[in-house]
């Protein structure tokens, strides 16, 4: 696991026991609750993290549903995680659906906070060995209901851990 999951999910711990970071809580400390805000935008993007007079803020689309958001406030979390220091610009912001290597390595840590690498493995060994193939899709649908992630993040992360069911 990536030094800064762990430490996320030590600091931040969603589930007794930790099962993943809670996005939200960390996002709170590090940029404020008062810095959040929850409001209408363009169906394509999920949210946006912008600098104002070195103070960031946080936009999420409260019209996505809550899977989506859950998602948004992870990826913007990573967002500012892997990039606080370079973004100190009054004219920074983010869009989502800008499609970057930077972005693809947000979304990769967004996925690695919602979804860590060993809970994932094992929940699979685990279902691996009831030998039920048949309940795939409820099993799946049980980790996205858990994770509270879509099926598409869920197959994404997955494949990133070159794990089949
Ligand atoms: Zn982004």
């Amino acid at each position: 696991m990536k030094k800064v999951v762990k430490e996320m999910l030590e600091r931040f711990p969603n589930g007794e026991p930790p099962f993943q970071v809670d996005v939200k809580a960390a996002l709170e400390h590090f940029v404020g609750k008062e810095n959040i805000y929850y409001t209408e935008l363009p169906p394509a993007v999920g949210g946006f993290l912008i600098f104002i007079n070195d103070t960031p803020n946080v936009v999420i689309n409260k019209l996505h549903g809550k899977n989506r958001r859950h998602w948004s406030e992870a990826h913007e979390l990573a967002e500012y995680l892997l990039h606080r220091d370079k973004l100190h610009s009054s004219l920074y912001f983010h869009l989502r659906d800008i499609d970057t290597k930077e972005e693809h390595k947000v979304n990769k840590l967004a996925g690695e906070m919602l979804m860590p690498a060993p809970i994932i493995v094992r929940a699979v060994s685990e279902f691996k060995k009831l030998g039920i193939s048949e309940a795939r899709e409820a099993f799946l649908e049980h980790l996205c209901k858990r994770f509270v992630v879509s099926k598409e993040a869920l197959l994404i992360r997955m494949e990133e851990l070159h794990i089949t069911l």
